[in-house]
């Protein structure tokens, strides 16, 4: 076994050194724009607006229940008024036939007493129709309440969605403008170079890294000598890669070599 072995020149690409120097500042290029597609997706504002979505979700259900509250008591309130109407309206009959003082002493005695039941029935009519009243007030105070908090949730709603608007159109901005520099970026660049760093970046999410002080600084690990004894065989224009995760180490004075 000798790793120390260079691989025959026939098998390893070649590319100029700028070349290779250039991917550097393209895989900076590169991380910043899969740090704007990460940032895109995991924006504060999406899981804040999932969390008040679903309250104003749930709070659309409660305004819905207090609404049916709200509507049925309106109802029961009708019917107790109609109901204190109705024997108000029949105790006024009595009282005017009363007044008129028709009829017989027998029929006078009848109405006074239908009219004292009447009006007890009145009363506790009344009572009843007060009741539905107070109920009829809470159960509204409690719709009235469910609105307002839904026209604030709404707010807040807004307010996220635009933050998260902007935020959204700033790296959109962003990752146009880098789009545009990497065009330029790549523009002469040795072909088939870029073709294995692209490889390499679309299997592992990165291509290139400088070797630094014996260090990949892609995996952050330090090259083995056998690796090192390997590389400081190689050829500048030698395009040489890390064995530990595949990126295609770039040489510079700073490489420990
Ligand atoms: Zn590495």
């Amino acid at each position: 076994m000798d790793g120390a072995h260079p691989e025959p020149r026939e098998h390893t690409l070649i590319a100029p050194t700028t070349d290779q120097w250039r991917l550097l500042d393209i895989q900076a290029l590169d991380t910043r724009l899969s740090q704007i597609a990460h940032r895109e997706r995991t924006l504060p504002e999406h899981a804040e607006l999932t969390a008040l979505q679903q309250r104003a979700a749930a709070l659309g259900d409660e305004l819905v229940a207090a609404q049916t509250v709200a509507s049925d008591t309106q109802r029961e309130l009708t019917k107790a008024e109609a109901d204190v109407e109705q024997v108000r309206q029949r105790a006024a009959r009595d009282q005017a036939r009363l007044e008129a003082g028709q009829g017989g002493h027998k029929e006078l005695e009848s109405l006074q007493h239908e009219l004292a039941t009447l009006g007890r029935r009145q009363s506790e009519l009344e009572d009843a129709e007060l009741e539905v009243m107070e109920r009829l007030e809470t159960a509204q105070a409690a719709v009235n309440r469910l609105e307002a908090e839904r026209d604030s949730l709404q707010g807040d709603i807004d307010t996220v969605t635009s933050r998260r608007d902007d935020a959204l159109a700033d790296l959109a901005d962003e990752r146009e403008r880098l789009g545009r520099d990497r065009v330029g970026m790549i523009a002469g660049l040795d072909a088939g170079l870029l073709a294995l760093y692209e490889k390499i970046r679309e299997s592992t999410g990165a291509g290139a890294a400088m070797l630094r002080a014996r260090r990949c600084e892609g995996c952050r690990l330090e090259l083995n000598p056998q690796d090192l004894q390997r590389i400081r065989a190689a050829e500048p224009d030698e395009v040489v890669r890390c064995e530990e995760c595949g990126r295609i180490l770039v040489r510079t004075g700073e490489s420990g070599l």
